[in-house]
């Protein structure tokens, strides 16, 4: 489609903003709303139902009902498995304006909304939906006067609460296996982006999803998020965000029901680029690729690059060689690569940072400015400092926006000792020709997934999550029904 064809779905949108509670939209009990405002023009796309404890008391009860009468969690898993796969079909069919929706709420480009965003929302429903009915329970290896049972059962009620970066695949990496495993969901989306998840209601409920079973409840973090966190008949908590919202989590999880709590958070990645990588063009254009996608708001960007002194000067030049590959541009147009920070906040938080890099003694190569202001919107430049050393702001914070930080280590002992001097441990990556350097490498970095001469390898397959400050759940994979099921032990006596 043609930018001038964007720009004119977007202006002929209607948007429906209300929440989605028992299988119907309906605004919030308190009638509040707040207005949903585009970073790609600064455009008002619409008042959203802004839910609080009220709503929620009602969500929890529609899907505790759905829940109990076993209209969903009753069903057979190849029963389940179709309906997930015709919500995966519908959400593939609607593709065109889930990927408006999602540039316009959270500034992505088009291209990477269509591409990445819709395509793996979908993958995913599809993938856990086939899953299901291929996962079998076991039975121990008792004495052969009893048989003992180890099933898995669905825990109940789930409430799903995801961040603006990638709000649709966020969503979909947590309901879909609560879904599939049988559970009733409630997915509170980020104030921030809440319009794809509001349609992934309509379409759920035209798969077949039954009404109670998937429920949606837009509205801010410290309303509808801690009413679903505190909530005593929530069973399960499937959250995504900061680590300081994450801990909040877990201390609510604890002060209420100790309802079962999952916390997928922030990162500050490192990515270790050693003298004898094998391809240093490669490495390059997967360091300056991975930091600028998503205008750098993904947990998971390596956002500490550490090169190794003796290639820096060479790698640097190629690094920025490349800058302008990701100028800023009109996110509805699909040449872009680099779109809108996702709010005016975020801007200003971005923007802080690189005043930190600036003030704290890094040496700034590129970008650091503001850009398109005329437009409405808010962009950054993609952004590069030098001379970073690991006790500088920008070393040590997320700050998830386009700004790559470069160090440089003599050894590798000491560059790992560097990439583990942080709280979180999401993502790290060694680049390396010496194969027992690499193994060696990615044993000693404490993060939930390493990459060894890449770092965009991704697959619904694999499990996605961090150690320590990072977060306790893994998203994505078979794993991921250990957050969404109960295990469970039938004892039989025989004879
Ligand atoms: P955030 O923590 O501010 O918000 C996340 C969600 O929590 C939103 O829906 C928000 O409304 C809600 N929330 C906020 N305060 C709450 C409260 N008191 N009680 C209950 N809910 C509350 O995070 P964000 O700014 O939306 O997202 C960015 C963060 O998410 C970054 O730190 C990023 O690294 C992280 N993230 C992690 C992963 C991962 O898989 N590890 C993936 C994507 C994003």
């Amino acid at each position: 489609m043609t930018t001038t064809s964007w720009h004119a779905r977007a202006s002929a949108l209607q948007i429906d903003g209300r929440a989605f509670i028992g299988g119907e939209r309906v605004w919030s009990r308190s009638e509040q709303r707040f207005d949903n405002l585009s970073p790609v023009d600064g455009r008002n796309l619409g008042a959203v139902a802004r839910c609080d404890g009220a709503d929620v008391d009602l969500a929890v009860a529609a899907a505790r009902a759905a829940f109990e009468d076993r209209r969903w969690a009753g069903k057979s898993p190849a029963q389940r498995k179709r309906v997930l796969i015709r919500f995966a079909d519908l959400v593939q069919q609607n593709g065109a304006e889930l990927a408006l929706l999602e540039t316009l709420d959270m500034g992505k480009p088009i291209k990477y909304s269509q591409s990445v965003d819709v395509n793996s929302t979908a993958n995913c429903l599809r993938w856990y939906g086939e899953a299901i009915d291929k996962v079998y329970d076991e039975i121990a290896p008792t004495a052969e006067n009893s048989l003992a049972l180890i099933t898995r059962e669905a825990v109940g009620v789930v409430a799903a609460i995801v961040p603006w970066n990638y709000p649709m695949i966020m969503a979909a990496w947590k309901i879909a296996p609560a879904l599939a495993a049988g559970n009733s969901v409630i997915l509170k989306p980020s104030e921030k982006s809440p319009l794809t998840a509001l349609r992934l209601a309509d379409l759920a409920l035209e798969a077949g999803i039954p009404p109670g079973v998937f429920n949606v409840l837009p509205g801010y973090g410290h309303e509808a998020g801690a009413a679903l966190a505190l909530h005593m008949d929530v069973d399960c908590i499937g959250f995504t965000g900061s680590t300081k919202v994450g801990k909040q989590i877990l201390q609510m999880a604890g002060q209420s029901n100790l309802k079962r709590a999952w916390t997928e958070l922030g990162g500050k990645s490192a990515n270790i680029v050693c003298a004898d990588c094998p391809d240093i063009d490669n490495a390059v254009a997967s360091a300056i690729g991975s930091i600028f996608f998503n205008q750098g708001e993904s947990c998971n960007a390596p956002s500490r690059l550490f090169v190794e002194a003796s290639i820096k000067d060479q790698f640097i030049e190629k690094a920025l060689a490349m800058m302008p590959d990701f100028t800023p541009g009109d996110p509805l147009d699909e040449a872009t690569v680099m779109g809108a920070i996702v709010d005016a906040t975020q801007l200003k938080t971005v923007m802080g940072y690189i005043e930190a890099g600036k003030t704290g003694g890094a040496s700034l190569l590129s970008g650091g400015r503001q850009v398109r202001n005329e437009s409405g919107g808010f962009y950054v430049e993609p952004t590069l400092f030098d001379k970073v050393d690991s006790n500088m702001t920008i070393a040590r914070e997320e700050i998830f926006g386009p700004v790559l930080s470069v160090l440089s280590f003599d050894t590798i002992g000491e560059a790992v000792e560097q990439a583990n001097a942080t709280p979180y441990g999401l993502q790290a990556a060694v680049w390396t020709a010496d194969i027992s350097k690499a193994i060696q490498t990615a044993r000693a970095l404490r993060a939930g997934t390493v990459h060894v001469n890449q770092y965009d390898g991704d697959d619904i397959t694999v499990p996605f999550g961090g150690y320590k400050q990072s977060g306790n759940g893994r998203d994505k994979s078979l794993h991921a029904f250990d957050k969404y099921t109960e295990l469970k032990t039938t004892w039989i006596q025989i004879g």
